[in-house]
């Protein structure tokens, strides 16, 4: 069990005490309907939520831009009901999947591959090969021993039971997780009438890709934008800032983070500041309680229900306060 399961192991045992989470329907967007800038267009494009229920392991959002020919699907979750929610996405639109993009290896947003490849065998697969390689090698690897041993602890409950015997299961299959392209600098993928620009990072994982969409102004911008905290389990948290620089810079007007719901610009610029914040906060002598309360703060207005209160938002920054950035245990190719 890697540093973050074990924190949501924990930290989801004592949210499994609470009310179940239950929330309101979710719209195509993944949240409330927002007011579109003068000439938006909605059209093509499709947010499937992901969950993130107490005493379980998340699903990141997918992003389902569809072709003249065919759907792209951006990030394929980790649970068989989130990428079935895909298959029916795929079987109602009466369109084939003709490409996966993996925003990072991380099994809440490649899991989905697996079961989309068999029944789309032609479909093409975008991730970076050498970071999956390295994490199907170390962190993966780690998790999944770690997963072993804690499915025979009785005191692992049957939720999580079951999302380390699926995450077993997917790393097991590591294979076929590896991309048929492998995406290391940015590139403008066009398919069949469907420009995307896909660009590189290595804030989140060492291989991080996030869209623009030119046509319809929008990101999908994987975990680099995340709530209800950046995961920085596998951080390189200079680079982070500078990634989020770079989404800024291009003329986006909505963004689909890899979890919590849709964001305008000011709520992206909100973000960003409230993160670099973070990083500075734990970079001084403030208390981690005090770091952890000012993020939470900071994004209590992108917060929605399905994300998290602003209590699991402070709870999560002073884990990685704590766990992450005070101590410097970023990625080994990450200078600062
Ligand atoms: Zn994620």
């Amino acid at each position: 069990m890697n540093a973050r399961g074990l924190f949501l192991s924990a930290f989801m045992m004592l949210a499994a005490c609470m009310a179940p989470q239950t929330g309101p329907p979710l719209d195509r967007y993944g949240g409330p309907a927002m007011t579109d800038p003068p000439n938006f267009d909605r059209a093509a494009v499709d947010v499937i939520r992901g969950s993130f229920a107490a005493g379980r392991q998340p699903d990141g959002n997918t992003v389902i831009f569809s072709s003249a020919v065919g759907l792209i699907v951006f990030d394929t979750g980790r649970h068989a009901a989130h990428t079935q929610k895909i298959v029916d996405r795929a079987t109602a639109r009466g369109q084939p999947i003709i490409a996966i993009i993996n925003s990072h290896w991380h099994l809440d947003h490649v899991s989905g591959n697996i079961p989309l490849r068999k029944l789309w065998p032609g479909a093409a697969v975008y991730s970076n090969d050498a970071a999956l390689s390295e994490a199907l090698g170390s962190f993966l690897r780690r998790g999944l021993e770690s997963n072993r041993k804690m499915l025979v602890d009785p005191a692992t409950q049957a939720g999580m039971a079951d999302d380390m015997r699926a995450d077993i299961a997917t790393v097991e299959q590591g294979d076929r997780l590896h991309p048929t392209i492998s995406i290391t600098g940015p590139l403008a993928l066009n398919l069949d009438g469907r420009t995307l620009d896909l660009h590189t990072a290595t804030a989140a994982s060492a291989g991080d890709i996030w869209i623009y969409d030119p046509a319809k102004r929008l990101i999908a911008s994987g975990d680099i934008i995340t709530l209800p905290a950046p995961f920085l389990d596998t951080a390189c948290p200079s680079a982070w800032r500078a990634a989020l620089t770079d989404i800024l810079a291009t003329p986006f007007e909505r963004l689909i983070p890899g979890h919590g719901r849709e964001m305008t610009r000011t709520d992206v610029q909100r973000y960003r500041d409230a993160f670099n914040a973070l990083l500075d906060c734990a970079s001084g002598s403030a208390t981690v309680r005090a770091c952890a309360d000012a993020w939470a703060v900071s994004i209590a207005p992108l917060l929605d229900e399905p994300s998290g209160d602003a209590g699991q938002a402070a709870a999560y920054a002073g884990y990685y306060v704590e766990s992450i950035l005070r101590p410097r245990a970023f990625r080994s190719d990450c200078a600062s």
